[in-house]
């Protein structure tokens, strides 16, 4: 998996857990993923009261899409403890969900464990 090693390294710098106030935290996940086009995009979580807050993937996928791209060929989430997470059923169906053939994207589930998208979200919730 020595591809992908730098974007695991990316994920976990981000991945520095804060509390801003007695409601909201940021960080406790870092994300990076590449798309395609070889170009890196990383996010961070947030989390705040009230279910308001989101994946670390998300801000990734934000970050990409900002930039007009779409097709993810890799893509990892890293806990602020430096464990690398795989990609809660909401990521999965936005990774999906932002370019159809991100089904082959390959999805970074641990040192030396990589899976594609379509193995974690064999039915999307189109039936698809
Ligand atoms: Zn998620």
């Amino acid at each position: 998996m020595t591809k992908y090693n730098n974007l695991v390294e990316e994920a976990k710098k981000l991945a520095k857990a804060k509390k801003h106030n007695d409601c909201m935290t940021s960080a406790y996940v870092g994300s990076a993923l590449i798309t395609d086009k070889g170009n890196v995009y990383t996010g961070i979580s947030i989390d705040a009261d009230c279910a308001i807050g989101f994946c670390a993937e998300h801000s990734a996928i934000s970050e990409m899409i900002k930039n007009k791209e779409t097709k993810i060929e890799a893509i990892v989430a890293v806990s602020h403890q430096g464990k690398i997470l795989a990609p809660c059923g909401r990521c999965r169906e936005l990774i999906y969900q932002t370019n159809y053939n991100n089904k082959n994207t390959k999805v970074i589930m641990g040192p030396q464990k990589t899976s594609t998208l379509a193995k974690l979200l064999p039915y999307n919730w189109q039936n698809k």
